[in-house]
């Protein structure tokens, strides 16, 4: 029984995020998407909202075997407390991969048997991320290429200014 962590923020959900889970599902027994609590990061949307936003996402999308959670302490502690295998990380560009680089080998160093896996990124993804998202939806522009539409009203009422 093979368990992955998929952490990051999710604010809000994307189909980037949506494509890894889905390909890291086929690859583990299971997958814990991990909304992870970063205090350097100001976020739009509260755990639980980004929460059920996944949820509700990997549903919509019917991938099977994902468990959604929250931690707001570190990573490698979770990762060890949930007997987890493996750690995913999905890459988009060189600019993903030095900070992600950097993050699995202090990961590892916390803890020896803390493995990375990266997936890339599928090539129409690459340059989808969360920020940009919440930019166009600030704007009143259309993000229903990017998340899915079980979660698209919500966002477009948080976000938007106009
Ligand atoms: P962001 O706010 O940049 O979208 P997150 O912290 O939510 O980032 O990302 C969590 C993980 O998902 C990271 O490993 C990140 O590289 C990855 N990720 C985010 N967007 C994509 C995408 N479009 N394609 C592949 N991986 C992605």
């Amino acid at each position: 029984m093979k368990t992955a962590i998929y952490p990051g923020s999710f604010d809000p959900v994307t189909y980037g995020h949506l494509e890894i889970i889905s390909r890291a599902s086929k690859l583990f027994d299971k997958v814990i998407v991990l909304v992870s609590v970063n205090p350097l990061k100001p976020c739009s949307f509260t755990i639980d909202e980004r929460k059920q936003f996944l949820r509700e996402s990997v549903v919509a999308e019917g991938v099977g075997n994902v468990e959604v959670d929250s931690n707001e302490g570190l990573l490698i502690d979770y990762f060890n407390e949930h007997n987890a295998d493996v750690i995913v990380k999905g890459l988009r560009a060189i600019s993903d991969f030095e900070y992600e680089f950097q993050m699995a080998q202090a990961n590892r160093k916390l803890c020896y048997k803390a493995e990375t896996i990266f997936l890339t990124s599928k090539s129409e993804y690459t340059y989808l991320s969360s920020s940009m998202v919440k930019q166009i939806a600030m704007f009143g522009g259309d993000i229903s290429d990017f998340v899915p539409e079980c979660i698209l009203d919500r966002i477009n009422e948080r976000l938007k200014r106009y």
